[in-house]
């Protein structure tokens, strides 16, 4: 390891850069301004989008993040409650977005691998009583990332939606890796779309694309989420240029998903070889490993990585994460158990 770090970045799918493909949509794409609704390629992408998910409408917006609030504001009222897993992506990582722009209240549950139980969600839904705020969304997250890419089944799903429609509580489904799911569960997409009212799924995780996610759900409910969207200042002109690369991300990156999986097996397979970690192996494209030598912290070692080029991320004190994506391959992931052997022994 004299030599100059090689670069094995395995933190997040995210950072997965445009293929040729995109690039060259990009360049070529045909646009106008979105905002009129007269950007062909935006237009193309929310019904794209929308078909693959088997829903009537869909909306392109900046980022996931942005894709979950609008979907929040559109489903509930300010002073309602939410119900939603303890570790999901919308109360852990986006910055009490729902709370101080939605007025709305988290009622977090832990989960089961990322798996609400039907029966504490409902317990948890509120009755008409004069002290309660009233439960106005049930939120679930598949894959779930704090829970390591874990798989919501559509037996999970179908129990939830259950209660959803029993109570008339929308059920929203943050499905920003909902393709690695379906790839998981050998379904199409469109299955676990189903079973909920409305999804937010990423363009720019491991589909590759540079920019952007999607909403999708009723036509009406689209109509008042493009003005949330507005109202949040995302209206963005001629997007074309971006959701040129969207197009390219669901024709052509979904199919190769289960490579990012493959790959996971792979490199969970040598850190568990690797003594000292536990390793929690993958159901799709997340691996985490808690560290149980008490002389490691997972900043520290973090530290010691990225000095010879190998990257993950932070997930707890003694938890790392690692991603796999099109952009690191077996050579990478040799390379970074090569690295961790050599720092840990
Ligand atoms: C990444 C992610 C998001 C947010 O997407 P951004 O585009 O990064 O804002 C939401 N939910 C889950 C489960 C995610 O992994």
């Amino acid at each position: 390891m004299g030599q100059p770090p090689r670069i094995a970045d395995f933190r997040s799918d995210t950072v997965t850069k445009p293929t040729q493909e995109m690039r060259r949509a990009m360049y070529e794409a045909k646009v106008g301004d979105d905002v009129y609704g007269e950007d062909p390629s935006v237009n193309r992408l929310e019904e794209l989008g929308a078909q693959l998910l088997g829903k009537e409408a869909g909306l392109f917006v900046t980022s996931g993040t942005q894709g979950n609030l609008i979907s929040i504001l559109t489903h509930t009222v300010p002073g309602q409650e939410i119900i939603l897993e303890s570790e999901s992506h919308v109360f852990y990582y986006e910055v009490g977005s729902a709370a101080l722009i939605g007025g709305v209240q988290t009622r977090t549950i832990p989960g089961e691998k990322g798996v609400l139980d039907p029966d504490k969600v409902e317990a948890a839904i509120r009755t008409d009583d004069i002290h309660f705020p009233a439960t106005g969304l049930i939120l679930l997250e598949n894959t779930h990332n704090r829970a390591g890419g874990a798989v919501l089944s559509i037996a999970d799903m179908t129990a939830l939606s259950a209660i959803s429609k029993r109570y008339c509580i929308p059920l929203h489904l943050d499905g920003a890796r909902i393709f690695n799911a379906a790839a998981a569960l050998g379904i199409e997409a469109k299955q676990l779309a189903s079973q909920v009212d409305s999804v937010m799924f990423c363009l720019s995780k491991g589909l590759c694309a540079p920019v952007g996610s999607l909403i999708v759900g009723k036509k009406d409910w689209i109509e008042r989420a493009r003005k949330w969207r507005k109202r949040l200042g995302g209206g963005m002109r001629q997007a074309g240029i971006l959701a040129a690369a969207g197009i390219i991300a669901l024709e052509q990156m979904i199919e190769r998903l289960p490579e990012d999986h493959d790959l996971a097996q792979y490199l969970a397979t040598g850190l568990a070889e690797i003594p000292g970690l536990d390793v929690v192996f993958p159901e799709t494209n997340i691996i985490l490993i808690h560290l149980k030598d008490k002389n490691w912290t997972a900043p520290k070692l973090l530290e010691r990585l990225a000095k010879e080029g190998v990257l993950a991320t932070e997930f707890s004190p003694t938890t790392i994460r690692f991603v796999t994506h099109k952009d690191v391959n077996q050579e990478a992931a040799d390379y970074a158990l090569s690295v961790i052997k050599s720092i840990l022994s």
